[in-house]
């Protein structure tokens, strides 16, 4: 097919729900990925944050193509070895007592919103404070929770009980909290809303305030999470621990996985019957996942995804078309000067680099597993496109 069929049969199938960009891939390694001529690109996007380890990693393939083998698929009536081993690694690496795994970063904020509304049944408190400009997934529900009206438009009535805060607004929080509110739910680095940071003090006068008012604080690690930030998770950098841990995008390395931690005073909470998906914990994406955990979670690797975005962060900020760049590890918004980020999206990739865009910022969110030579040659390409 050439590239204009596959796109006019793209038009034709598939629901114009996303806004696509000139191109197909059709193979990868590592950084850098193909499209059906051959044309090589540099990714700095790495599938949103989900190709942690790169575009088809030959030790997580193996692994993956391993368990599809042996056993791909069991219902949840069963035990799983594989199910509880990623369990097990991942509670340990997160510093948490359970997990429940299904499939998606939406799904995986639906079951902290469940696990927050049965924490405070008893005592009537139904209501979840989330922040201005968050995101959190596009299910009605975690629509709701998504503090972004945009999102909202043409598909009201969302599900009730959520209450908005402003970033960083300590107090505007503590008002909120009337003996209604059972849970806050944030990200530590609001991806979606533009890579913008929550400042440490902050997090940790949640952390306080929360302990203090009996609500749990719950923290969306569905961008942030698994290595991408130089943390294993980003609240790992910041002193606090968090009551939920919800984990989705980088964690299986390209499969569809999501997870939702508790610590341990929230052990059982939710009882057989209360919770479940069938694809959840299915073991090819538990492979996976504990091929990611197992490379992930190891001091020196995370020590060099802190490096690899210091480096790029210092280099992007010698480019004059860029007012300041922001982010943590590897998740790096570029604020332009007078640039238009989508343009720059369209020009870098013709010219061979693939970025994403946050708001008005272009954002990189390469895999971790990114190579000097990658980092240089993406770079180069991107201060071309800046210079033209
Ligand atoms: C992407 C994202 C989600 C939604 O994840 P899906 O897998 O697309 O459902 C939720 N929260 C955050 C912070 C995200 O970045």
């Amino acid at each position: 097919m050439t590239f204009q069929e596959i796109k006019d049969q793209d038009q034709k199938y598939i629901m114009h729900t996303y806004g696509r960009v000139d191109v197909a891939l059709v193979k990868g390694s590592n950084a850098r990925a193909w499209d059906e001529t051959g044309k090589e690109y540099i990714d700095f996007t790495s599938g949103i944050g989900v190709n942690c380890l790169g575009y088809s990693d030959p030790q997580w393939a193996a692994a993956v193509a391993k368990q599809a083998g042996e056993i791909q698929h069991m219902c949840n009536y069963y035990h799983s070895p594989q199910n509880i081993g990623l369990a097990k690694e991942l509670c340990g690496a997160a510093g948490m007592a359970q997990g429940f795994f299904c499939n998606s970063g939406a799904e995986a904020n639906e079951c902290a919103i469940k696990i927050a509304r049965k924490y405070g049944e008893k005592r009537g408190a139904f209501k979840i404070i989330t922040l201005h400009n968050s995101f959190h997934g596009r299910t009605l529900t975690t629509l709701a929770a998504t503090g972004q009206e945009a999102f909202h438009r043409d598909f009201l009535p969302l599900t009730q009980g959520f209450l908005y805060a402003e970033p960083g607004d300590l107090e505007g929080i503590a008002s909120l909290m009337d003996g209604s509110v059972c849970a806050v739910l944030l990200e530590t680095v609001q991806g979606e809303g533009g890579v913008v940071l929550m400042d440490e003090a902050f997090v940790q006068g949640l952390r306080q305030l929360c302990t203090e008012r009996d609500v749990l604080l719950m923290l969306d690690e569905v961008q942030t999470g698994v290595g991408r930030t130089g943390h294993f998770f980003s609240y790992q950098g910041m002193g606090v621990q968090p009551d939920v841990v919800t984990a989705a995008k980088g964690l299986a390395g390209g499969l569809p996985i999501g997870a939702c931690l508790v610590s341990e005073k929230l052990r059982n909470i939710l009882k057989p019957g209360q919770q479940g998906s069938t694809f959840g914990g299915n073991p090819v994406a538990c492979a996976g996942a504990r091929e990611v955990v197992r490379r992930v979670n190891d001091p020196n690797f995370l020590r060099e995804v802190g490096e690899k975005g210091a480096y790029l962060q210092k280099k992007l900020e010698t480019l004059p078309q860029v007012d300041l760049v922001r982010g943590r590890g590897l998740m790096l918004g570029i604020q332009l000067k007078s640039l238009d980020a989508h343009e720059v999206l369209i020009k870098c990739t013709e010219q061979g680099l693939l970025v994403l865009t946050a708001k008005e910022l272009i954002r990189f969110l390469p895999p971790l597993t990114i190579t000097q030579e990658e980092m240089d040659q993406g770079l180069e390409i991107f201060a071309r496109v800046l210079g033209e």
